[in-house]
């Protein structure tokens, strides 16, 4: 497009090449969140996410004119890839979808510092900034991908007895039309029906109950009416 004269019919042409694959390119990403919040929300009985603060996050680093920011340009380009990842809508579909599949959805304090504690101990580095890839603890001495680190953590606090910030979804069972969707049976669901011996491997941690009131399962209400 950029080679084109303005104005002319050439021009016009590219710009809709242009416009067509973005438009492909938005299609595309659309669907890649649809399949991942679907795998989480049905493969898994608990979905931790951290409640975070995304718009003061992406805030610009310009500064005013009395103060110039600094690293300007750094901070747009990770405010663009920070939000190139969707999270509000990530969260959204999280939110409807934990409830149609029947998984629980965590949401964690956003002030608990995830990417600073150690996993492994507990221990916390005051000193972990963004740019360091890797975490490594003073105290017991492993180090890891900070992001791997920052994910145990996180599950660990989501699936604590005490997890005091579990979501249980909007209990939406209608698509985007208005037409009713009929729910997969819930993952966990069929072990409570069937009289269970503890098969289990010693060691095993068995799946904890939830605390959140029952909501009605749309399947029994439907087999009332017949
Ligand atoms: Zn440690």
């Amino acid at each position: 497009m950029s080679r084109t004269k303005k104005g002319s019919a050439r021009r016009d042409k590219a710009r809709r090449g242009v416009g067509r694959l973005h438009h492909e390119v938005a299609l595309r990403r659309n669907s890649a969140l649809h399949l991942l919040t679907k795998q989480l929300t049905s493969r898994f009985a608990t979905v931790a996410i951290e409640d975070l603060h995304v718009s003061g996050m992406t805030r610009s680093a310009r500064g005013t004119q009395e103060r110039p920011g600094k690293n300007v340009r750094q901070k747009a380009g990770l405010n663009r890839a920070i939000l190139d990842s969707a999270p509000g809508e990530l969260r959204r579909q999280l939110t409807y979808k934990a409830s149609w599949y029947g998984s629980q959805l965590a949401v964690l304090d956003r002030w608990w510092p995830s990417s600073k504690t150690c996993s492994a101990c507990g221990w916390q580095n005051p000193r972990q900034t963004l740019a360091d890839r890797v975490f490594t603890c003073d105290t017991c001495g492993p180090s890891m991908d900070r992001d791997l680190n920052a994910a145990r953590n996180i599950e660990r606090h989501a699936v604590a007895p005490s997890a005091p910030h579990v979501a249980p979804g909007t209990g939406e069972t209608k698509n985007a039309r208005g037409v009713s969707v009929r729910l997969p049976a819930p993952r966990g669901r069929k072990q409570e029906t069937v009289k269970r011996e503890d098969t289990s491997p010693p060691g095993m941690v068995p799946p904890r109950q939830s605390n959140l009131p029952t909501s009605p399962n749309p399947r029994q209400e439907q087999a009332k009416l017949f």
